[in-house]
């Protein structure tokens, strides 16, 4: 059988801040070195071992501004005073060449993507999965522990968490990240359950994407 055309998936990862998308979301990449971790844009400052161009792309509130207005954003956001955002350029030729893009973004991202991407071909291949904390003590103990934050930035992410907490219905999947190892396994599963998925064979590209009726 010949290798069948398929799109790349995108999957989104949701989840209130300290959850720990970036630590399940690097472990995942770890674990499929052909996904693809889509850099997002942020004008926060820079924290204590943050790489400009790995973490994210650090840029100045005018520079992003500017960047919105030129149409480069897949999706953008405030989140807790700062804005970051998705560049189209992290996403639309790796999914269509067929490679899988993991957006670690915020809720009101997540909406932007979705409502963006409804009936486009990189739409089709998309999921979206919301990762939980196991409680929101857990949570407040993880926001303390990255001890990275003020008080109040804490706070305000400790607030904020509880209304984001109320989004999950509006997702694929909840994931519980209680155990990373478990979270990573099933993020991984979902994946591969995307690559099975019929929607994302390139059947446009050939009315006979598995070579069944060919010679
Ligand atoms: P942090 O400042 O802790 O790295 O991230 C704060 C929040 O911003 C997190 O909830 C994170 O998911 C969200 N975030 C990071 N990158 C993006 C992005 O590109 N778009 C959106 N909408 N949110 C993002």
């Amino acid at each position: 059988m010949s290798e069948i055309g398929r799109y790349g998936t995108v999957l989104v990862v949701s989840g209130p801040s300290g959850v720990g998308k970036t630590t399940v979301c690097r472990q995942l990449l770890a674990a499929m070195p052909d996904l693809h971790l889509s850099v997002s844009c942020a004008t926060r400052a820079m924290r204590r071992g943050e790489q400009d161009g790995v973490d994210y792309r650090f840029l100045s509130r005018s520079e992003f501004e500017r960047r919105v207005a030129a149409g480069d954003f897949l999706e953008h956001a405030e989140v807790h005073g700062n804005l970051y955002g998705t560049l189209r350029e992290e996403v639309d030729g790796r999914v269509a060449g067929g490679q899988d893009v993991i957006l670690a973004i915020d809720i009101q991202g997540a909406r932007q993507v979705r409502e963006r991407l409804r009936g486009s071909l990189v739409g089709r291949c998309a999921v979206f999965a919301f990762l939980a904390p196991p409680s929101l003590g857990e949570l407040e103990r993880r926001l303390r522990g990255r001890g990275t934050d003020s008080e109040a930035v804490v706070a305000q992410r400790l607030a904020n968490a509880r209304t984001e907490l109320a989004a999950w219905p509006e997702y694929d999947y909840l994931v519980v990240n209680g155990d990373v190892a478990h979270a990573v396994a099933t993020l991984k599963s979902i994946l591969e359950a995307a690559h099975a998925a019929t929607r994302c064979v390139k059947a446009d590209e050939s009315a006979d994407p598995l070579g069944l009726f060919a010679g």
